[in-house]
């Protein structure tokens, strides 16, 4: 007979009064011979069962004890008689709890049964455990919710599989707690000071479940950032009850923003994305045009000039572009807007006569469409338009960059077109309320309020 080794784990368990009780929780055997590497230490399935045996036993402890301080009776003191239990169940990150719920009879003295029994309600408060619901929440914001629900059957232990839509509406929640918080934040006293708060801002479509009004629709993202404080995410959908600006606004406060102070903003130009701000403020603000953005739009310039400027001799030809691509980065870099200005127009003026005529080339046209874009980027944008070279060496912000990979970290990964997903307003907002306290670490620190 071949030899067995028997590894067992014991609870101890000690009452407020130093007593103590022993309890088997399991007992795991093992060959001692052709022992494998499969047999070595604890398997998902056990450590699965282990976890939720514990978590039996500590809970039922912790019933039992609030239950015991609950029986006696407020007025004499006596302790009161049981008349039955009740089986109370609790979903935590352990697996499904039943615990055993002593009722009490009226007191001897004649105090009401029901009478100071609060310790036992407030332990039991609510069907699922605040971290369950957190894990599930922050699972599904990065996660589909199917994924999500087998993520969680692949380690929480639980009788049956995880359900995607339980795990949908335990984020609904979190995301609904969440904002119902950020809403009735005060205004938090600045520490920093006077110092500058900036606020990046970006724009992103997904898609939109059939039957909604659009194909797509457009959600706002960004961060608020200012000196002392770790930067904080937020992200909005439309036609919610919150509105973005809303969203924008809790988030200024949770900066240290209070009315009066300025607000920097940047953005890649859209009129609508600093309108957020705007009405999240309620007062002027400064908007500066992202390096970023505006980088790109030369780049593609550049790289399609240098595409072309070889062939037919264009760069003969075209000598005042030949002259002002390699020029035009370095003069909006250093905020010689009028300049810059004039380069383009210059190139477009040159550009239209060759672009027109017949047999010009694709790709001239397109650099054509290039050029012209950018001057009428450079129209719009003319006041947002700043020294950045000197912002970039004095320690400020340049670009919207931090907004960028906010859209990064909140959309793309859970929201990207690639995945097919559709999405209806206040599904994607819930998502990006999770998301953004997710980022920001601010989903672990919450303590929210358990509601039954
Ligand atoms: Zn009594």
């Amino acid at each position: 007979m071949a030899s067995q080794l028997r590894m067992k784990v014991w609870v101890e368990l000690v009452d407020a009064d130093g007593v103590s009780q022993r309890r088997e929780i399991v007992s795991i055997a093992r060959k001692v011979d052709e022992a494998r590497l499969d047999d070595f230490g604890l398997c998902l399935e056990e450590s699965k069962g282990i976890q939720h045996r514990l978590q039996e036993e500590f809970t039922q402890f912790q019933t039992d004890q609030a239950a015991q301080l609950d029986r006696g009776c407020l007025e004499c003191g006596r302790l009161r008689n049981i008349h039955d239990w009740r089986s109370r169940t609790v979903h935590s990150l352990f697996g499904i709890c039943r615990v055993r719920v002593p009722r009490f009879r009226n007191c001897v003295c004649g105090t009401p049964a029901t009478l100071g029994t609060g310790r036992v309600e407030a332990l039991l408060k609510g069907r699922t455990t605040p971290e369950l619901e957190r894990v599930q929440a922050e699972l599904s914001s990065r996660l589909s919710f199917r994924e999500a629900a087998r993520v969680l059957d692949l380690f929480v232990p639980a009788p049956r599989p995880h359900n995607h839509r339980t795990v949908s509406n335990r984020l609904a929640r979190v995301a609904d707690q969440i904002e119902k918080r950020d809403l009735a934040s005060p205004y938090r006293m600045s520490r920093a000071g006077g110092s500058p708060i900036s606020v990046f801002i970006d724009g992103a479509y997904i898609r939109a479940v059939p039957g909604y009004q659009s194909r797509h629709f457009e959600i706002a993202m960004g961060r608020v950032v200012t000196k002392g404080r770790p930067p904080r995410q937020f992200a909005a959908s439309p036609h919610v009850t919150t509105g973005k600006h809303d969203v924008v606004r809790a988030a200024l406060r949770a900066q240290g923003w209070v009315p009066g102070r300025d607000v920097t903003v940047f953005s890649d130009g859209d009129v609508g994305l600093q309108g957020i701000v705007i009405s999240a403020t309620r007062q002027p603000i400064t908007h500066i045009l992202d390096w970023f953005h505006l980088s790109m739009r030369l780049r593609h310039i550049e790289q399609a000039w240098e595409g072309i400027r070889k062939v037919d001799n264009l760069n003969i030809y075209l000598w005042d572009v030949a002259f002002h691509v390699p020029r035009l980065r370095h003069l909006l870099w250093s905020g010689y807007v009028r300049e810059a200005q004039r380069a383009v127009k210059d190139m477009h003026y040159q550009l239209e006569q060759h672009a027109r005529r017949q047999g010009a080339s694709f790709k001239l046209k397109r650099f054509f469409e290039l050029v012209s874009s950018l001057q009428t980027y450079l129209i719009q944008n003319k006041p947002s338009l700043v020294d950045y070279c000197r912002r970039y060496w004095s320690g400020q912000s340049i670009s919207s960059c931090p907004a960028e990979s906010a859209a990064n970290s909140l959309v793309n990964a859970r929201m990207n077109k690639k995945r097919q997903m559709r999405w209806s307003p206040i599904g994607a907002h819930r998502v990006l309320q999770v998301r953004a306290a997710v980022a920001d670490g601010r989903l672990k620190q919450a303590k929210f309020a358990l509601a039954a």
